[in-house]
């Protein structure tokens, strides 16, 4: 992969940039990826030569269109190892996908006093749903904790769950603390107890060989933008069984088999869930995203992204007054810290100067930074196409932006 790398970054047009007069270092991938040029050809492709609204057509762009975008469709299914292309929804992201399933779930199975589970580590997306379904509901929100290396107290879950227990979202890496979940255990936990899971994959599906039939999870979500892929689609995988069971989530064009004043039945699924014209030429993009990682291969990028996770963090605890949040033993790459004494929006403003491109802030998980009574953290993320100079760079820039804010 290191051999690679070089080539690798040249399919990457805006990693060869400069920023600030600096060859940018960019290491806010959780945040989202960069795009390889496959992706951004594809789109202009698309547009400049097939564009034709999906499904409705009976001319050759709008077949051509429709056959594009249920091959990506067939591709993600196969990524995941879903058992049936027609348990894949497209939607605009990780976000839209939980909040389908807050509403057509919470319709169907959510009644006064029941109970939903999510972790404390979660974002505020796999919150704030489920608040929302309480809420209209009567029903109750309950919390699985983290530990002080922000590992999942997965053991407190059976304690946590009782007859009332509906569902439970967990996250399978957290933005936050880049602590790789547990999940296959926790799926055990609450299938013993007939309970179905929604696993949060934001932060997993990029980094990590995900087969949902060997999980077993009921709902597995992710955004298309962290997954080298457009903004504004995403994916939504829930069981053909359980998706059945659900009413729709919005109504409208093509989510319908037939409207009358007197009655109006639905599509079958993934229609039924896609209401409206799709994002097609995003999903069509989202495919070739995977397509390329295929090329490369998930177990090498994950092998590679943990040389550079180990690198980093060695390398970050030899900065004095850095503290890492997050030391989870299963972490996939991603790396929050704070400096004593130093306000992580400083440091990631004088960093940006430098070239380097960190985040800074809550990471829309605000109940993390609670549990550590804290504001905020940096927080730098890799990706594949970054490399151990670059890493090398961020301690150099860290070390300098002290002297100059101490
Ligand atoms: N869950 C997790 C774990 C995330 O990291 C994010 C994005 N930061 C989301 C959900 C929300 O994703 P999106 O904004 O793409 O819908």
């Amino acid at each position: 992969m290191k051999a690679d790398i070089l080539k690798i970054r040249e399919d990457f047009p805006i990693l060869s940039q400069y920023i600030h007069n600096k060859k940018l270092v960019y290491f806010d991938n959780a945040a989202t990826t960069q795009k390889p040029r496959i992706v951004f050809d594809t789109i202009t492709e698309f547009y400049s030569k097939y564009n034709a609204n999906i499904h409705r057509g009976i001319h050759f762009l709008s077949n051509y269109t429709t056959d594009a975008t249920e091959k990506s469709r067939k591709t993600i299914q196969q990524f995941i190892n879903a058992e049936k292309s027609e348990e894949i929804i497209f939607t605009r992201g990780t976000t839209e996908a939980i909040n389908l399933v807050a509403f057509s779930f919470g319709e169907s199975f959510i009644k006064e006093n029941d109970e939903i589970i999510v972790s404390e580590m979660e974002h505020h997306s796999n919150i704030v749903p489920w608040q929302m379904l309480c809420e209209r509901k009567n029903a109750k929100l309950k919390v699985l904790p983290f530990n002080e290396i922000g590992e999942l107290e997965t053991e407190q879950l059976n304690g946590l769950i009782s007859d009332r227990t509906k569902l439970i979202a967990v996250t399978h890496v957290s933005n936050a603390l880049g602590t790789i979940n547990p999940v296959e255990d926790i799926i055990k936990i609450a299938h013993a107890k007939n309970i179905p899971v929604l696993i949060d994959g934001a932060q997993a599906i990029q980094h990590l060989k995900v087969d949902v039939q060997k999980m077993d999870c009921d709902f597995y979500v992710f955004s298309g933008h962290k997954i080298y892929g457009p903004t504004g689609i995403g994916v939504l995988y829930g069981k053909k069984e359980l998706l059945n069971k659900m009413p729709p989530y919005q109504g409208g064009g093509e989510m319908i088999s037939t409207v009358s004043f007197a009655k109006t039945t639905y599509n079958e699924l993934p229609y039924k869930f896609e209401a409206g014209t799709p994002n097609y030429i995003d999903a069509i993009a989202l495919g070739k995203a995977i397509e390329y990682l295929n090329c490369i291969g998930l177990e090498k990028i994950n092998k590679y992204e943990s040389e550079l996770l180990k690198y980093a963090t060695e390398q970050l605890k030899q900065i004095d007054g850095l503290r890492i949040i997050g030391e989870a033993k299963n972490k996939s790459s991603v790396i929050s810290f704070n400096m004593e004494g130093i306000h992580p929006s400083d440091l990631g403003t004088l960093l940006d100067h430098m070239g380097i491109a960190i985040r800074t802030g809550t990471h829309c998980a605000e109940p993390v930074m609670q549990h550590f009574g804290i504001t905020g953290t940096a927080r730098v993320s890799f990706a594949f196409y970054n490399t151990l100079e670059e890493i090398d760079i961020l301690t150099i820039s860290i070390k300098k932006a002290l002297t100059m804010l101490k």
